[in-house]
């Protein structure tokens, strides 16, 4: 039996006195899209940043491919391989769509699949738009480049905090269109997802997470 990609072990995290995680288990296997659904409140958005080091987990581990992830700063997770689109897109709003995508390699410079023409590709409307502010474009297109940015880092594993989150049906499947590419790219992927009947599209397997727990 082979391990897992990534690793998630008896993950304990919360914000000062308030537990958000109790003894989370999670394993993500090279080549997999898994999927993380739940309720609001259910302890997904904590997961992932306790995996992105923005939250700190007070017992537990996370391990990527054998090296501790846990014990590690946010940029230090990002240079592992471990890139993340966080709910809410989080563009930077004085740079144009280009710029935003071009802070995604920055950050990790390693050789793979993605570059701006690959994203390009995937997301043929942003090239149109690469000079605009990120903030003018739809929330559909706000999403690709948040997809983008993340993949330019050419990571191992791709988090994917509520992809729909706000869109219309026409967008989200657009957006969940470049999900199998991204895939067939070789990422792992973890998407947190509130609609079931998507998550189950794209998944090979589903976590349920309830009150801070699988
Ligand atoms: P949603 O779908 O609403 O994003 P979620 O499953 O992602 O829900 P989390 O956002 O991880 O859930 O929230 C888990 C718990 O942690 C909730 O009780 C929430 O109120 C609390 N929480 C989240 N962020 C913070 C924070 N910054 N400070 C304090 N408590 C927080």
């Amino acid at each position: 039996m082979t391990q897992p990609l990534l690793s998630i072990s008896a993950l304990t995290a919360g914000y000062g006195d308030f537990q958000a995680l109790f003894g989370v288990d999670l394993a993500l296997n090279s080549g997999e899209t898994v999927a993380i659904i739940g309720a609001n409140g259910a302890g997904k958005t904590t997961l992932m940043r306790t995996v992105t080091g923005i939250v700190r987990a007070s017992a537990g581990a996370i391990v990527l491919d054998g090296a501790p992830v846990h014990t590690k700063a946010a940029p230090d997770i990002l240079e592992m391989g471990i890139a993340t689109v966080p709910e809410g897109r989080k563009l930077f709003p004085s740079l144009s769509v280009e710029e935003n995508l071009l802070i995604g390699a920055h950050v990790r410079k390693v050789k793979g699949p993605w570059s701006l023409e690959a994203i390009y590709e995937l997301f043929p409307i942003l090239k149109d738009r690469r000079h605009q502010p990120g903030t003018a474009l739809s929330g559909g297109q706000q999403q690709m480049v948040a997809v983008g940015r993340a993949l330019m880092s050419n990571p191992r594993v791709l988090l994917c905090d509520e992809l729909s989150l706000g869109l219309a049906p026409v967008v989200i499947r657009d957006i969940y269109a470049a999900l199998p590419k991204i895939k067939a790219s070789g990422a792992s992927i973890i998407i947190v997802e509130q609609d079931i009947g998507q998550a189950l599209k794209v998944a090979d397997r589903i976590y349920c997470m309830m009150e801070g727990r699988i």
